[in-house]
């Protein structure tokens, strides 16, 4: 752990800025040799390959001895017998919890923990998440810690912690009465996990406050109540009206912003993709008639399967039906074509950070997905989720954060449980031994 941070500290320490006069360092190379190359794109791996890398970008990919012919003195990281892939992005967490299986752990948290200690586990989140392999996360939402996704993101960004990418939500929205904490005596005001909003224009403002705090995407909670209908579909209550929701998803755009909603049952769905959402999360109920307007529409789902089948026997009832309706779902709308919508995404904090997000892998695979279609649902998929486009793959022109695994992750995903490298923008935050 020390190590890691030490090294990380000693690059930032490089890259400060030189005084105006001086002239600019030329940015330091790096040439990785991989044993097994997975690019993010390619349907296969490719043996004998070597990524050429000068700052913080890729500039060359190709067959090793092509690719080290034009390395000169390139610093070398040897992991010849290894399988690099692009770093794993997690499209649906929340680093300010620290699970939530049973309604008494979330309200603890509200209620005993404050801002700033929470803000001191989520640090550790971040660096767990990074350390796991994966380079960029969504995080949607703090639980009632207000804005300090923004801080987080803001202390890695410049070099005070390290973490992942951090694309951050803030608040998130709910109507009065349909978010924890709930069941409190009427007398006590209580805190809030969601900015509790009502009604188109305080929608609008409660959106442009969380655009102008630092708020990358916004999301809100589109459904609660869920329930199995008669006919077998899983359902839920709406949260919020047409007009409602409009006001969110259009104020958002108009800000440049996108929309994740929160949408389990077959109704909170629909009721979302009428709005024009971008995301749909968790997406539990969904049907083939959703699958085909998400399709039309464009729309990426995050299923977060392993946090449903890790929560469902702590919280009973409906929950472990639910599990199964998913994997059946999950299964149906991978045949009917909705792959390319179906990004990474765990909820982690949903469960504790000492889980490892990479869990979600082996539950995609079992549910349908190939191992590369898993993969590249964390890579390819999450970066175009993210608009990022110089994420997700290992290409020329592309930003170098790359993991590798001792295993082969297309025979048995769950190597990606047990990343033994990872660099982000051409930094190594966790080095395999005897290779440094
Ligand atoms: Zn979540």
């Amino acid at each position: 752990m020390r190590r890691t941070f030490l090294m990380a500290a000693a690059t930032l320490v490089a890259a400060a800025p030189v005084p105006a006069q001086a002239p600019a360092a030329a940015p330091k190379r790096v040439l990785i040799l991989a044993g097994h190359l997975i690019d993010g794109t390619s349907d296969k791996a490719r043996d004998n390959q070597a990524i050429l890398i000068e700052g913080d970008s890729i500039v060359a990919v190709g067959p090793r001895a092509e690719v080290e012919s034009r390395a000169g003195g390139a610093e070398r990281i040897d992991l010849g017998t290894m399988t690099v892939l692009p770093g794993l992005i997690d499209n649906h967490t929340h680093i300010l919890l620290q699970g939530d299986i049973t309604a008494q752990d979330y309200d603890d948290q509200l209620l005993k923990e404050s801002i700033p200690y929470r803000t001191i586990r989520a640090t550790m989140a971040v660096r767990t998440a990074l350390e796991n392999g994966f380079t960029a996360l969504r995080d949607l939402e703090t639980e009632g810690a207000m804005y300090a996704d923004v801080d987080v993101k803001r202390a890695i960004n410049r070099g005070v912690i390290p973490g992942p990418r951090m694309f951050v939500s803030t608040r998130a929205l709910a109507p009065t009465g349909m978010y924890p904490l709930l069941g409190y005596s009427w007398e006590l005001r209580m805190p809030q996990g969601v900015q509790i909003t009502d009604g188109p224009e305080d929608l609008r403002k409660a959106v442009r406050e969380q655009v102008g705090n630092g708020a990358d995407w916004i999301k809100f909670y589109a459904d609660r109540r869920y329930f199995i209908a008669p006919d077998g579909r899983l359902r839920s209550w709406v949260n919020y009206t047409d007009a409602e929701m409009q006001a969110i998803v259009q104020e958002a755009h108009r800000l440049g912003k996108k929309v994740a909603a929160h949408a389990i049952g077959w109704d909170g769905i629909d009721a979302a993709l009428r709005a024009g959402v971008n995301s749909i999360e968790h997406g539990d109920g969904l049907t083939p008639d959703l699958v085909d307007r998400m399709k039309s529409q464009q729309v990426y789902w995050c299923p977060t399967i392993y946090v449903g089948a890790y929560v469902a026997e702590g919280r009973g009832g409906i929950w472990p039906r639910m599990v199964e309706i998913e994997k059946a779902n999950f299964g149906e709308a991978v045949k009917r074509g909705l792959l390319p919508f179906i990004a990474y995404g765990t909820d982690a904090g949903g469960y504790a950070w000492s889980e490892n997000q990479a869990k979600e892998f082996a539950y995609m695979v079992r549910y349908g997905m190939t191992p590369m279609q898993a993969i590249t649902s964390a890579t390819a998929t999450g970066a175009r989720l993210l608009d990022q486009p110089r994420l997700g793959r290992i290409m020329p022109g592309k930003l170098a954060d790359i993991v590798a695994v001792r295993g082969d992750p297309l025979s048995d995903i769950t190597e990606l449980e047990r990343v033994g490298f990872v660099m982000k923008g051409g930094t190594v935050y966790k080095g395999v031994s005897g290779e440094r």
